[in-house]
């Protein structure tokens, strides 16, 4: 039996549920969770403000984490009914359950919620998760650079996952997707000198939205299931975020820029 399929096993019988929240976004309102990882940290990048801790599975390779029957099981238990959404995200990257199609159909019928997937785009290029994902009302999609360096540095994605790929595989999607499509980008000092450039990827790519996060709370130190929808607190702070004026700075150049609809936490 493999790792996974171990603590599957045993976290089947007596672990925690695989549905969590709601928790409160300043995007969404009150959402719940589905982690279709929930065996472990699993994700094709190692981001250095990623709040699950630590990444313990870096892979790119598409499977089935958790049974269908299992998440459905959990949704029909949870309070689905409180919520205002419900997102696909927990912990790591969702697009790598090969069952995410499944769950959101099957999830869909039962509550009749709007759904959201949050990605970091990494296989998006991939015209089978571009195709498992279209049924959702809004897809947030990660791009926090746009130059192969800083993507590097920030994002430590697995071997073969380029900017120009993830670039791509956004843009693909925007074509064959009517929903709401947000970019999601982690704010840095770093971003600030490459926002000409950046502006001019969100025009080819023209998202609904474009949202400004910031690397505000510290890091834990270890993963726990715990840390999936917001780290409880402890570890450390890699980035220092940049100010609100530095922010609402940023965010009016990019609208100017762009002619995009730019929010951030100080101003939406
Ligand atoms: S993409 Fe998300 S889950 Fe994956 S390492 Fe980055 S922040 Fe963490």
């Amino acid at each position: 039996m493999s790792t996974l399929n171990q603590l599957n096993a045993a976290q089947e019988s007596q672990g925690p549920s695989t549905v969590y929240g709601p928790v409160n976004s300043w995007r969404v309102g009150l959402s719940l969770g589905i982690d279709l990882l929930y065996v472990n940290s699993i994700c094709s990048f190692r981001c250095v403000y990623c709040q699950l801790g630590k990444i313990n599975v870096h892979t790119s390779k598409r499977q089935i984490f958790v049974p269908t029957e299992r998440v459905m099981r959990d949704l029909r238990a949870s309070e689905w009914e409180a919520a205002d959404i419900i997102s696909l995200s927990g912990n790591g990257e969702p697009t790598l359950a090969a069952n995410i199609g499944e769950v959101m159909r099957q999830a869909k019928e039962l509550t009749r919620k709007p759904l959201l997937v949050l990605t970091n785009s990494a296989h998006l290029d991939q015209p089978e998760v571009r195709r498992d994902i279209l049924t959702a009302d809004k897809i947030f999609c990660k791009l926090d650079a746009i130059d192969e360096e800083t993507f590097r540095w920030m994002d430590r994605p697995c071997e073969g996952i380029t900017v120009e790929g993830i670039i791509a595989g956004i843009s693909a999607l925007r074509l064959e997707y009517d929903g709401y499509l947000a970019i999601q980008t982690m704010l840095t000092r770093i971003n600030r000198h490459r926002l000409g450039a950046f502006s001019e990827v969100l025009k080819r790519i023209r998202p609904d939205e474009v949202q400004l996060n910031l690397p505000s709370r510290p890091i834990p130190t270890q993963w726990a299931i715990e840390n999936r929808g917001g780290s409880r607190g402890g570890g450390t702070r890699l980035l220092k975020p940049p100010s609100k004026d530095e922010v609402l700075e940023m965010q009016e150049e990019l609208a100017r820029k762009t002619g995009l609809r730019v929010v951030s936490r100080y101003r939406q």
